[in-house]
């Protein structure tokens, strides 16, 4: 009975990442569906030169990622991001040679930048993390930019929205630090982290490598 408690205990507050591991949850490919309609700005350094990857979520807890994706389109002159990721689904729908409008200035001259939808279960939130994670290293990869935390110092290529607004400004978001925290202790019994995220990027992008 001790044993069982204990491994009950365990597996209970297993961390996403470990959770991904045991149960060997791997990425989808990435669905490049373009839309002809965003504008097409270069970066500051110039086209196909971003210098790393935000990741966001969009804070709608009813939305998916199919109609996340026909809002964006229809109010694109507002904001709209580069792509959007669900468990199931990684949609690239804007060119990432090319800035979008995700964060405000001056960080969307510099970053590739994508959504996470809210995700409602437990398998659901981390095949999700999983497909962010992958996406975030397939970028680095493509763009041969290094993996290097940007959250803890506003300085690298791995960032969340928060870290971009608080280290560069151009708005006051903190995504997607609310929704991993819910998320993981809803699911996972202990808050999930961009430090956590962080790590498993880095298992993808050296797999990508
Ligand atoms: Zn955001």
């Amino acid at each position: 009975m001790v044993a069982l408690f204990a491994s009950a205990t365990l597996s209970q507050a297993a961390s996403v990442n470990s959770y991904i591991s045991a149960h060997h949850i791997s990425h989808v490919k990435v669905t490049k569906q373009l839309w002809g309609g965003f504008p097409h700005y270069k970066y500051r350094h110039g086209k196909g030169k971003p210098e790393g990857v935000v990741v966001h979520e969009t804070g709608n807890p009813s939305s998916t990622i199919f109609n996340e994706i026909a809002y964006m389109k229809k109010n694109y002159r507002n904001a709209f991001v580069h792509s959007f990721v669900d468990s199931k689904h990684i949609i690239n729908i804007a060119s990432t040679n090319y800035l979008c409008w995700g964060v405000g200035y001056p960080g969307n001259a510099r970053f590739v930048q994508f959504e996470q939808v809210e995700m409602h279960s437990k398998a659901s939130f981390a095949h999700e993390v999983e497909n962010a994670a992958y996406y975030t290293a397939y970028i680095l990869h493509e763009y041969h930019l290094k993996p290097n935390d940007a959250v803890y110092d506003g300085k690298g290529t791995v960032w969340s929205h928060g870290a971009v607004a608080k280290y560069l400004g151009g708005s006051d978001h903190t995504d997607p630090k609310g929704y991993y925290k819910n998320a993981g202790k809803k699911y996972f019994h202990q808050a999930y982290t961009m430090s956590q995220f962080y790590k498993l990027v880095l298992k993808n992008y050296h797999q990508l490598s």
